[in-house]
């Protein structure tokens, strides 16, 4: 009898997002998820087979048959059901999301496994007979006999090297050595920790307890800095280990990633695999190529680790949930948890989320018993959290200090240099955007119509809201106080370590974007300063998280008013946890650790909250705020974005839709409540022009606005723009 797939194919470009029948040839194994190659107009391209059937609803002269399988199950049966489910929550392309399970490494076919040869003693030769033969000079024989006979393989290079190639090569020619091909790792370079046999607390040994014997659940996992969640991960994946089920845990950045998995490789060897972007084509080619076989059985990585094709899950754990890096801020657009509760669900097993500072969105959501929550409220150490000191700079600039650093942060750098240990300095960064404010009075222009924080754009010169797009001209003079010492938000990394160089003179390490471009960059810098003492270690975001260098005992924090004052709804929350994370840096082991927070706002609640370590009280007055002023949890907001190479196009483009939608809103009235059409603040990228529609509506109305703006924007879709869609996003630029 005929059979039909179902496939999805490797169309570049195409805004088409449809499933195409094709023939299966008669002699012809085919199955869900293998990659095959089909005719497509006049040309052969790659396809996906999503399903296989009897009948097909087009008539069968109408249809082609299947030229070529070329990988079997290269998408397995739980990926494919992952597939299915994010295509219907998320609404997001089959081939996109073919793209996410099948790294292009895999899909390209132009990387290979790579072999080493390994060599052996032929035990059914006579070898004393064949070394008695050789003449009495030759010793290299003789010593590689005694070589094998203790080790009792070695790979061709390293014997070579040691007893020459002539040698080596003679006596493969001779049958004494037999050879063998082994599949080579290439292999990333880890940051080595030694890992410390730790007794748990009562907290940390509740956690894990509740975890192992739970089915699928969500866990929030809430342990201060330095709590010691990562012991309760490492306990948890031994159990599923022995257990012979397998796990995956996820870190948010490249930059934790060599200390993660340096700790996991210590513990569980050759066990695991490593996935993020940080790696070469050939490198994620064997770590995926290893999980894919089943020659792991824990997968750490970055955001698209998630998508390991590993089978038999017993725990997913998401460190750091709060973090941004968790959230695609391009197509295809998804949040990992949602994916990780899926496969989690699938697999039945627990879910855990863990975090020093929750998302406001996943606190709310176990509080309501969606997400069951365990705490770790003290420092294993049993230490005090650091004390953060908050410096107040606007005294210090009248009274003529205008440099980087308060006198209190060189006073407190001088002690940690004198008592050899180290200190991380903290810059904060955040993309293109910056505001202006008045270094005299403190006054920041925030718009009329929205009392955000407007951005400063330096290409024109001029101030934007990002909600409303209203546009200001930058202020040169201060309208308060009428002063002219405006200043622009933010110093540079480079800056700042050259004046600590010139002011101490010991080795500054800088971390940021640029110093780490180069392959490993990240585990060179942070190997060189952990074994420098004393140091100080300059940094953006990066050094923000999850390191533990027991030596730093001082944390300053350059700036951290820019993103209190950045302009989205999520500031104060995004201020609040990179704080917390910064601060947690200090005085993870015996010495005791400092923090100086450096602000023209020391009066704002959200300092003096994180100040007192005090996540529950920020939690209650921001989710108060979030109700009374409809923001999420309480509403969500979406994000259109539209965008083409002609501005009229885009124009009309995002008029049609926004009409569309005016229809809608007439219908759900004030339960929607704000939709607005306007120019990206980023108006031209890659020479497309970019506008914008932002909708934001009550959340209990999600599920049926998602449906509808998804059908508004598949019948745009024909003419040709490029449309972005993101929910509660993380930036409106
Ligand atoms: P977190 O991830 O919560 O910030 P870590 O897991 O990095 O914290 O732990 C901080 C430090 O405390 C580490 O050096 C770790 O080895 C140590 N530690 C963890 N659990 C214990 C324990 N039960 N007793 C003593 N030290 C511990
Ligand atoms: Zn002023
Ligand atoms: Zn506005």
């Amino acid at each position: 009898m005929m059979k039909f797939a179902e496939i999805i194919v490797d169309v570049v470009n195409s805004q088409v997002d449809r499933v195409f029948d094709y023939i299966i040839p008669e002699d012809f194994l085919v199955n869900n998820g293998d990659m095959v190659v089909v005719p497509f107009g006049s040309r052969y391209i790659e396809g996906y087979v999503l399903a296989i059937k009897d009948t097909s609803s087009y008539s069968i002269d109408k249809l082609k048959p299947i030229k070529e399988v070329v990988l079997q199950q290269v998408i397995k049966p739980e990926i494919l059901y992952l597939i299915h489910e994010m295509k219907s929550k998320f609404y997001l392309k089959y081939i996109d999301l073919i793209k996410l399970v099948v790294p292009s490494e895999i899909r390209n076919g132009q990387i290979k496994t790579q072999y080493s040869k390994i060599l052996r003693l032929n035990n059914d030769c006579d070898i004393d007979n064949y070394l008695q033969s050789l003449p009495k000079n030759s010793k290299n024989p003789h010593k590689v006999y005694a070589y094998l006979q203790n080790k009792l393989e070695e790979n061709y290079t390293t014997l070579s090297k040691m007893f020459t190639s002539s040698c080596i090569n003679k006596l493969l020619e001779e049958g004494i050595l037999l050879e063998t091909k082994k599949e080579k790792r290439r292999k990333t370079a880890t940051l080595k920790k030694e890992n410390k046999v730790v007794t748990l607390n009562k907290y940390q040994e509740n956690a894990v307890t509740t975890v192992l014997s739970s089915d699928f659940q969500t866990f929030l996992l809430h342990g201060v800095t330095g709590s010691g969640k990562t012991e309760v991960y490492i306990r948890i994946i031994k159990e599923c280990i022995k257990n012979s089920k397998t796990a995956i845990m996820l870190v948010p950045e490249i930059s934790l990633t060599p200390q993660m998995c340096g700790i996991f490789e210590n513990i569980f060897g050759e066990n695991v695999a490593v996935l993020h972007s940080g790696l070469s084509a050939g490198e994620k080619y064997d770590e995926w190529k290893k999980i894919y076989d089943g020659r792991a059985t824990i997968v750490i990585g970055a955001r698209s680790a998630i998508f390991a094709p590993i089978t038999n899950l017993g725990v997913i754990i998401i460190d750091e949930e709060h973090d941004n890096s968790y959230i695609s801020d391009n197509n295809p657009r998804f949040e990992t948890y949602k994916v990780a509760q899926i496969r989690a669900k699938y697999n039945n097993c627990p879910l855990v989320l863990g975090s020093a500072t929750p998302n406001i969105e996943s606190y709310y959501k176990s509080e309501i018993g969606e997400f069951t929550r365990l705490e770790l409220p003290i420092r294993a150490n049993n230490k005090e959290m650091p004390r953060i000191e908050i410096v107040d700079m606007l005294p210090e600039f009248r009274s003529g200090n205008n440099g980087i650093f308060s006198n209190k942060l060189l006073q407190e750098l001088s002690t940690t240099i004198k008592h050899g240990n180290q200190a991380m300095i903290f810059i904060n960064r955040r993309g293109f955007a910056s505001y202006l404010s008045c270094r005299s009075c403190g006054y920041i222009p925030r718009c009329t119509s929205c009392d955000i924080t407007l951005s400063y754009h330096k290409e024109c010169n001029e101030l934007k809201c990002h909600y409303c797009g209203n546009r200001y001209r930058a202020i040169t003079k201060c309208p308060n106080c009428g002063s002219d010492e405006i200043k622009l938000g933010g110093v540079g990394t480079q800056r700042v370590v050259e004046e600590l160089q010139n002011l101490f003179g010991v080795p500054v390490f800088r971390m940021d974007v640029d110093s780490t471009k180069t392959k490993d960059g990240h585990a060179k810098i942070l190997t060189e300063f952990s074994n420098t003492k004393p140091s100080i270690l300059v940094g953006t975001q990066m050094i923000a998280k999850g390191h533990d260098f027991p030596a730093v005992d001082l944390v300053g924090i350059l700036d951290a008013d820019l993103s209190l004052f950045f302009g989205e709804y999520r500031a104060s929350e995004k201020t609040f946890q990179l704080i917390t994370q910064v601060a947690g840096r200090a005085g993870r082991s015996d010495v005791e650790g400092r923090v100086v927070l450096q602000t023209y706002f020391p009066k704002n609640y959200v300092y003096n909250l994180v100040a007192n370590y005090n996540y529950k009280k920020f939690y209650e007055k921001e989710i108060n705020l979030r109700k009374t002023t409809n923001f999420p949890p309480f509403a969500e907001i979406v994000r259109i974005l539209i965008s083409n190479e002609s501005e009229d196009v885009a124009r009309d483009v995002t008029r049609d839709i926004f009409y569309q939608l005016k229809d809608v809103k007439v219908e759900y009235k004030d339960r929607i409540y704000f939709l607005q059409a306007m120019q990206s603040p980023l108006n031209k990228l890659k020479n497309k022009y970019r506008f914008q529609i932002i909708l934001r509506y009550d959340v209990e109305l999600s599920q049926i606005l998602q449906q509808k703006i998804y059908n508004i924007l598949q019948d745009a879709n024909q003419r040709k723009c490029s449309i972005f869609v993101e929910t509660n996003p993380l930036s409106l630029s």
